[in-house]
């Protein structure tokens, strides 16, 4: 699923073209993917977005003139591109909003299961849509991140992935910044010091500001991962074959030198034994 680095490369690559001209036609949407019905998408049509933005890895698409917000969420496999007039696109997209002058912001979404969702939404529906999100990743303050930890009987690796606590980060990433912050996915965030507190504050800017540097570039996930889905490869630390657990419905990346003393993860479905 798209995380912060991809949906933020995304938004930035989309602000321009999508502001250049008014909608000339809001949909077709496939059923499964709009997932509401008033306003209709034609009260797009002969509106100008403002641009776009984020909210965790969802984005959004305000009108200049204040009164709608599209929402979108891309899930596991769908897909935003922007396509230049002339330029062919999917037959039949999950959602197209056309540009008047030909250009075309398409929703693709691979496979039978529609997950990926579209809203047309006032500003205060928007809003609401958007509140059980927790407080931004990248710019969230070490203090702040603290204060969350601190609450926290849960492991590492599931309270990051949980948009209520933190927003903008899922599996692939928990996997590279608990690598990089030297930390187990199996830590419990309560018990953490102020040292490691400080490790995964830091290793989270990092992570997030090296991953959207190299998604902006283009980087596909091979280059871009360095531990999420190299199993048995050389940890770039120090050499030790990544390992692979399964943990509740995740898989989890992670090197047993760097992060766990060593200590190879139980696969938590088979096994209530901890490491
Ligand atoms: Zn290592």
């Amino acid at each position: 699923m798209p995380e912060f680095p991809e949906v933020e490369a995304l938004r930035r690559s989309l602000d321009d073209p999508v502001r250049a001209s008014p909608i000339e036609k809001a949909g077709p949407a496939h059923v499964a993917t709009l997932k509401t019905f008033d306003p209709p998408l034609s009260e797009l049509e002969g509106k100008r977005l403002a641009g776009v933005e984020r909210r965790g890895k969802r984005l959004l698409f305000p009108t200049d003139d204040g009164e709608l917000v599209i929402l979108l969420h891309q899930m596991t496999k769908g897909r935003v591109r922007y396509l230049q007039p002339g330029q062919d696109g999917p037959k039949a997209p999950a959602f197209r909003l056309r540009f008047q002058g030909g250009g075309q912001l398409v929703l693709t979404e691979a496979g039978a299961k529609k997950r990926a969702g579209i809203w047309l939404l006032t500003p205060e529906a928007a809003q609401a849509e958007l509140e059980h999100l927790g407080p931004e990743a990248d710019t969230l303050d070490e203090g702040s991140l603290g204060a969350i930890l601190a609450s926290e009987p849960r492991r590492l690796h599931s309270l990051l992935r949980d948009q209520r606590i933190v927003a903008g980060i899922g599996r692939a990433w928990s996997n590279e910044i608990l690598h990089t912050a030297a930390l187990s996915p199996y830590a419990p965030a309560q018990g953490l010091s102020p040292g490691q507190v400080h490790a995964l504050w830091e290793a989270m800017q990092a992570e997030l500001a090296r991953g959207l540097e190299l998604r902006e570039r283009g980087a596909n996930d091979k280059r871009t991962y360095r531990v999420h889905g190299k199993l048995g490869e050389p940890c770039h630390v120090c050499g030790t074959p990544i390992a692979r657990v399964d943990f509740e419905e995740h898989t989890i990346y992670y090197c047993p030198q760097c992060q766990t003393g060593g200590r190879t993860l139980k696969d938590r479905r088979l096994s209530k034994l901890l490491c």
